[in-house]
């Protein structure tokens, strides 16, 4: 499918969702013929990652209507693998909070079919759920008889913990976004937010991954709580799937009082630039580096144009289909290289090939176990893992 898309649809931010001030470096910028429709930039001040120039939201409503109705064909059945794990997360994320606290109300934010929700209920929770999909939270009722709350705003309730799993990475105004949701936990009560971490998550292709607006460190996450009474408690150290990468998992508690914050962050623009050359197959590559595209097919990874060319007057990365059996081995290689995922990729290939191999080699035999720290109050934010 070909999502078009014209000047209209496109918004420029200027200021930083964490710090507020207006002075960011654009890092990559991302093409349509000569239209520049998403940019990644860093903050000067709090060294935050955010598209600067993007998609209006309006934009991908239009758009996941178009792709829904290419029929939803995943599994969301506690049988199916992906939701079986999903569970075994969330079970794990619930026996962590019942060390911390006694408290026992919970409302999830945007977790989709509800299975994660079902594991806090199988322990004794009382929990509420908050899906902005219709399809996806119609399962949850049906399937698992979770509680819905239908708007963020509209409720009256407060509760003991408040869950935003994945999902801060992909909102246009975070700042906007947590100011409708701290109200709903209690004083004293706690707020979880796990997102992706930059050190670890991105490469070159975060640059033409359309669904991520904000890029987070456990710094300038700690940065954009502490303005919400947000002090930060526990670090946990949550995994996605049992061969990927390790995300940020941050449980803040809500006091009464700003939590003092040390805003002299350390300057990771270096680190921030080589993160995105990180697996490109081009050398020396100049800032902001420019991509090319000749249509956006995939709502979420931008193209599957995947190749990058660098262009003859060498002022554009053109992303093209591999030609011929050259550059799709080094496009396989590249991704070995450079996707968080690529020990699950290595499996996939492996899989393909010779059946009778046990994958479970490759697991990592830490993957049940959800791994959490106390975080010393008063030097939280030089905490680095
Ligand atoms: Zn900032």
């Amino acid at each position: 499918m070909n999502y078009q898309i014209g000047p209209n649809d496109i918004e420029i931010w200027q200021s930083c969702p964490v710090c507020s001030t207006e002075r960011h470096v654009p890092i990559t910028e991302v093409y349509i013929d000569d239209l520049n429709f998403f940019t990644t930039g860093y903050c000067t001040n709090c060294f935050f990652v955010f598209r600067t120039v993007r998609p209006a939201f309006s934009w991908f409503q239009q758009n996941w209507i178009k792709r829904k109705n290419i029929a939803d064909k995943n599994d969301y059945s506690l049988a199916s693998p992906l939701e079986q794990r999903r569970y075994k997360r969330y079970k794990n994320l619930s026996a962590v909070f019942e060390k911390i606290s006694e408290k026992r109300t919970i409302l999830d934010i945007g977790t989709g079919p509800g299975t994660g929700l079902r594991a806090f209920k199988d322990s004794n929770w009382d929990v509420t759920e908050y899906e902005p999909d219709p399809a996806r939270a119609e399962i949850a009722i049906q399937q698992h008889g979770i509680r819905m709350l239908k708007k963020l705003e509209e409720s009256s309730e407060t509760y003991d913990f408040v869950t935003i799993i994945q999902v801060l990475e992909h909102i246009h105004q975070p700042y906007d976004f947590l100011n409708n949701i701290i109200p709903l936990v209690k004083t004293g009560g706690y707020i979880y937010i796990e997102v992706p971490d930059l050190v670890n998550f991105v490469n070159w292709r975060d640059a033409l991954y359309l669904e991520h607006m904000n890029n987070f460190t456990v710094n300038t996450l700690t940065l954009l709580c502490s303005r919400f009474n947000l002090a930060l408690r526990y670090r946990l150290f949550p995994k996605t799937t049992p061969y990927g990468a390790t995300h940020i998992g941050a449980l803040f508690e809500k006091v009464e009082h700003n939590p003092d914050m040390d805003t002299s962050l350390d300057d990771i623009s270096k680190d921030i630039c080589n993160s995105y050359v990180k697996g490109l197959p081009i050398s020396s590559p100049v800032f902001p580096i420019k991509y090319r595209i000749s249509e956006i097919n995939n709502i979420a990874i931008t193209t599957n144009d995947n190749y990058p060319v660098v262009d003859k007057k060498n002022r554009f990365i053109n992303m093209r289909q591999s030609k011929n059996i050259i550059e799709k081995l080094k496009f396989i290689n590249l991704k070995l290289k450079s996707t968080d995922n690529s020990i699950n990729f290595v499996r996939k290939r492996l899989a393909l090939h010779f059946h009778y191999i046990s994958l479970d080699i490759l697991k990592d035999p830490d993957f049940e176990d959800l791994k959490f720290i106390k975080i010393n109050k008063k030097d939280y934010t030089n905490e680095r893992v």
